[in-house]
């Protein structure tokens, strides 16, 4: 049985092929008071060997896309379905989404954000239950239950997509954009505008 504290899961065996492949467990980070909380599918190397969700090339385009909106990744909460590293990078199963789910709804409940942003097709379709044609999707809003009540969720692809695709580096920034301005923040700010974004 795992073990959460705080926001942090201390102690879980609950996905043994996930146990046999992690170094760690990856607990999201940020402010456990975020406007804004994005949610990724599961650490890769990167994460695993760093402890902390998105870094690496994804986190360098995450974090500048957010620079430019005048939002520092301090500001932002940012975790992941998954909380241990899969095999050769593979996708979660449907029972490993399910084994953490139970953190994750307690991590959006204490967190309590204006908006949930999925990034790539596993978290948005985690979340919101059913297919997602991600690019096409990208900055749509759905309400779902999530984290004891209901929530907005934003479709968002994942920042990797964008190293590889100039058209996805635009809906990357449309959706941060939408996601911004349901968190109030001014796009074309030189800094941040909220304390606690
Ligand atoms: S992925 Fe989540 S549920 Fe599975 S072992 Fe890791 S912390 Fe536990």
């Amino acid at each position: 049985m795992g073990t959460m504290e705080g926001l942090e899961v201390t102690e879980c065996e609950r996905c043994p092929a996930l146990v046999d492949c992690r170094s760690r467990i990856v607990s999201g980070v940020g402010p456990a008071d975020a406007d804004l909380l994005f949610v990724g599918e599961a650490p890769g190397q990167n994460e695993d060997e760093q402890g902390e969700p998105f870094v690496g090339r994804s986190g360098s385009v995450l974090d500048e896309q957010l620079r430019e909106r005048g939002v520092e990744r301090a500001d932002v909460r940012i975790t992941n379905c998954v909380r241990c590293r899969p095999p050769e990078n593979r996708d979660p199963t449907g029972e490993e989404l399910e084994n953490c789910r139970e953190y994750l709804d307690a991590e959006v409940e204490r967190v309590d954000p204006d908006v949930v942003v999925t990034l790539g097709k596993v978290p948005s379709e985690h979340l919101l239950d059913r297919d997602v044609a991600v690019t096409k999707e990208a900055g749509s809003v759905e309400t779902v239950d999530l984290g004891g009540e209901r929530r907005d969720v934003l479709v968002c692809v994942h920042p990797a997509a964008t190293l590889y695709d100039r058209s996805q580096a635009d809906t990357f920034a449309n959706a941060l954009d939408t996601a911004a301005t349901m968190a109030g923040v001014e796009s074309d700010a030189g800094q941040s505008q909220l304390g606690d974004f």
